[in-house]
């Protein structure tokens, strides 16, 4: 099934995100994440890609594969295009046509350091282009509510959106971020500039004190005083902590389901632990939500 059809049906959408193992582990090392998080049935299961581009890519199709294929549910394979040639990327697609993936996160990717592994496309836009243009896949986007780190301000990001979504892209998910009010800000923007897509919040419940440092640095997310004291306060206790983190963002998805936003992909870290109790947080909510008339898209 298309993503854009799931939003089609539902009012809120949820969603996982998993990375595949690191190339020294073994694959197998994701089956128990898998089994854990199918078991919840999420609308669909995003798998990452590293942007270094080549054959660790066979990681994020097996994955991608299984999820479809094994348990049923959608899966969402990510896919950068900095670093590959147009000959790459066709090639991807062919492979992931035959193991039945039908939805693409179209990414950029960082721009590498080496200027020699660049490949032939400049930004996610042209990646969506490409891929429409040879091949039926529903095509995810990426959306920075803090404004993508390249980019000189939030309004410009927002504006350049709109490539991504005129080249075929159906629907978005947000960077991580801590502070609903940058989404409502955000969303705002996207209405000023005529993006009319699902827009998915991305949201990362943070379980240790140090996962908050790296992923603040990473993703450039700002982390409020309210969830560091709340990890501070239970640092000796790593049950505690990561329960303090899962309340954080708890509070964070039903204030925005409160708001009527289209949903949430949860950024699990591989960690079926935290996904499962943000999930038995939430779920009434969710059925309470799709039980209502559909009145978007
Ligand atoms: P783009 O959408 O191309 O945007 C990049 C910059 O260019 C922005 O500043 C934008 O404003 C500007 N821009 C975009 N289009 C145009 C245009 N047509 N003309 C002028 N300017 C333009 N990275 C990975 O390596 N692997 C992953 O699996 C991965 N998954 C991600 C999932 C999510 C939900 C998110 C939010 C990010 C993910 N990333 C991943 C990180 C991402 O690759 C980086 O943030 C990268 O720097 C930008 O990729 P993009 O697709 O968002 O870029």
């Amino acid at each position: 099934m298309y993503i854009r059809d799931i939003f089609k049906k539902k009012n809120f959408v949820f969603s996982f995100e998993i990375f595949p193992p690191k190339p020294t582990s073994s694959i197998n090392t994701i089956y128990k994440t898998l089994e854990a998080l199918s078991d919840l049935r999420p609308d669909y299961i995003s798998v990452t890609y590293g942007a270094g581009g080549g054959s660790n890519y066979n990681k994020t199709k097996e994955i991608s594969s299984l999820i479809k294929n094994k348990y049923g549910i959608e899966a969402l394979a990510h896919l950068t295009c900095i670093s590959s040639t147009k000959e790459d990327i066709r090639r991807t697609l062919e492979e992931l046509k035959e193991e039945g993936i039908k939805n693409i996160l179209a990414l950029r990717g960082d721009i590498p350091v080496d200027e020699a592994v660049r490949g032939d496309f400049k930004y996610a836009s042209d990646l969506a282009e490409y891929i429409m243009s040879i091949h039926k896949f529903d095509l995810g986007g990426t959306c920075y509510p803090e404004g993508h780190y390249s980019c000189k301000n939030l309004e410009e990001d927002v504006k350049n959106l709109k490539y991504k979504i005129d080249a075929g892209v159906t629907h978005l998910t947000s960077q991580l971020f801590f502070d609903n009010n940058l989404f409502y800000n955000f969303l705002d923007l996207a209405a000023k500039y005529n993006i009319n897509v699902p827009i998915q919040a991305g949201i990362m419940p943070i379980t240790n004190l140090k996962q908050a440092e790296k992923v603040s640095g990473l993703s450039g997310s700002k982390v409020p005083e309210k969830l560091l004291n709340a990890l501070e306060k239970f640092q000796d206790d790593k049950d505690a902590m990561a329960d303090a983190g899962i309340a954080y963002a708890t509070e964070q998805i039903v204030e925005l389901m409160a708001a009527g936003i289209d949903g949430v992909h949860l950024y699990t870290m591989n960690n079926p632990y935290v996904a499962r109790k943000t999930h038995d947080n939430i779920i009434s909510m969710i059925h309470a939500i799709n039980r209502k008339p559909k009145t978007r898209y």
